[in-house]
């Protein structure tokens, strides 16, 4: 395994990863880049174990229902890089024993790459979502054939690709990309039906970055953001070389979306529980501002929060219900309930706005004028602050001003906004969530149930 210090070494590899448009020598001295790498540093040293056959306990898939319940507090404590890492390797072993009769070229591939992953401790992100061109439009049917990651040349030893995966998050960070067709392939498509692991540091991969990250002014006034923040990349593929050993399918149009879907079993279970987290907190900040406002006991302040506790417990009855009605692959692997799971990600997201709303309306206006904590600083302007920000019976007006901060940082600013599209868009956005929905509702029941009420069932 890898300590720390040896995973922020391995990085230094000629990776050619980009910030503002300058290419990054070394990702500890890019203020938008330190902090998270140091998170994901933190997470080796985390679990490090010097035994020379030692493997992260993390990346192993839950074998009862129990076990997938009890892996849920310690994937909210890892760190996004881990957590991807893991759900790649878990897509690849269920993705494996999905294609096992059909595809058997690929199997003894992606158990000695799980295998290795796992021995060198590296960490893997996930890369699914392609430029797509014009969306109506299938990827041999665009103007550009680029649009979605395609196979340009075959070789004897590997294949060549091209195109670009966007929106991939921590991928300046990882060591390997796992690359992967978004949708279904039909047959005319077998060049863009490829997956593969492509080294970051592959020649002919290019990794942009886009952060919330502050980069200005005092970390004090960004008391998450400064800590917690992952970019999200374009990860370009510029005809990239990839080894037959690294190639997990190649042509198989019938096989494309195996992949998605296997990581669709890992991915919503991390997803979800962040949500139920995040209704908790926006809760918790409610509360703690309207005591400190004063106003805990006015009755539309009441109303409210008693709305935003009524949607953060149906999400957390949502996961409840997921991980009641767990299901297994049948290499005995668990997972939460598709129906319950996409119906709870749907509400979260959909309702996020309704909850932010709420707390910005019981916050005050003070969420975006909030003196920074360097006026504190400040032996003139100090009195002022405490005076005025405070509102007596213990509340002072830096405790009261930070609580400011946390709610701008998490909901009004590059962060919160951050927040308000990601909680549409990643995972699938709401569409796909709908699709899930529809496919495993129960509309007979309801149909049978509605000809009863109206009297027309014999
Ligand atoms: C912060 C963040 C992190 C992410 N991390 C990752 C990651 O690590 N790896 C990864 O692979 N992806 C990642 N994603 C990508 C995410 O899965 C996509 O944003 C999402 O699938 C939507 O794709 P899109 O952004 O291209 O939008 P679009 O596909 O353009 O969708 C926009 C709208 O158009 C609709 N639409 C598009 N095409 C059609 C069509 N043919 N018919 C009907 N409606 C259509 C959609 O339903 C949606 O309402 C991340 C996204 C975000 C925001």
């Amino acid at each position: 395994m890898l300590t720390g210090q040896e995973y922020k070494d391995s990085l230094k590899d000629g990776r050619k990863v980009y910030f503002q448009g300058r290419l990054v020598e070394d990702l500890g001295a890019e203020p938008g880049l330190a902090a998270p790498l140091e998170a994901i540093a933190s997470g080796y040293d985390k679990y490090y174990s010097s035994a020379p056959d030692a493997v992260n306990p993390v990346v192993s898939a839950p074998r009862s229902a129990a076990e997938l319940r009890d892996r849920i507090p310690e994937l909210m404590e890892l760190d996004l890089c881990l957590n991807v890492t893991y759900q790649s390797l878990m897509t690849l072993l269920v993705a494996s024993a999905r294609m096992e009769g059909a595809a058997p070229v690929y199997i003894p591939r992606i158990h000695a790459y799980v295998e290795k992953a796992r021995r060198e401790d590296i960490r893997i992100v996930e890369c699914i979502t392609d430029a797509k061109g014009n969306r109506s439009l299938s990827p041999g049917k665009q103007d550009d054939p680029d649009a979605y990651v395609r196979v340009v040349e075959r070789r004897d030893d590997g294949v060549v690709i091209r195109g670009a995966k966007l929106h991939i998050s921590a991928a300046a960070f990882a060591h390997d990309m796992m690359v992967m067709p978004t949708k279904t392939m039909k047959p005319g498509e077998e060049d863009y039906a490829i997956a593969c692991a492509v080294p970051v540091n592959a020649p002919g991969v290019h990794i942009t970055n886009t952060t919330y990250h502050p980069l200005h002014g005092d970390p004090r006034d960004y008391p998450v953001s400064s800590h917690h923040s992952i970019p999200d990349s374009m990860c370009i593929f510029d005809d990239v070389f990839v080894p037959n050993e690294r190639v997990f399918l190649d042509g198989e149009t019938e096989h494309a979306a195996v992949f998605a879907h296997s990581l669709g079993l890992w991915e919503r279970l991390g997803g979800v529980s962040f949500m139920v987290q995040q209704a908790d907190e926006l809760v918790g900040l409610a509360s703690l501002i309207a005591e400190a406002n004063g106003t805990a006991r006015v009755q539309h302040v009441r109303e409210k929060i008693d709305e935003m506790i009524i949607h953060a417990t149906l999400l957390r009855a949502g996961l409840e219900a997921a991980l009641a009605n767990a299901h297994s692959t049948p290499e005995g692997y668990f997972y939460p309930d598709d129906m319950y799971t996409n119906v709870t990600k749907y509400q979260g997201a959909t309702q996020f706005n309704t909850m932010v709303r709420h707390l910005h309306d019981i916050a005050g206006g003070a969420v975006v004028t909030a003196p920074s904590m360097a006026d504190f600083d400040n032996p003139t302007l100090r009195p002022f602050l405490d005076k005025y920000m405070g509102t007596g019976a213990g509340i002072d007006g830096e405790y009261r001003t930070k609580l400011f901060h946390a709610i701008r940082d998490t909901t009004a600013d590059a962060y919160g906004g951050w927040h308000l599209v990601t909680n549409v868009q990643a995972g699938g956005g709401l569409y796909a969530q709908r699709l899930v929905t529809r496919k495993n509702y129960d509309m007979d029941r309801a149909r049978a149930l509605a000809l009863k009420a109206a009297g027309l069932s014999s």
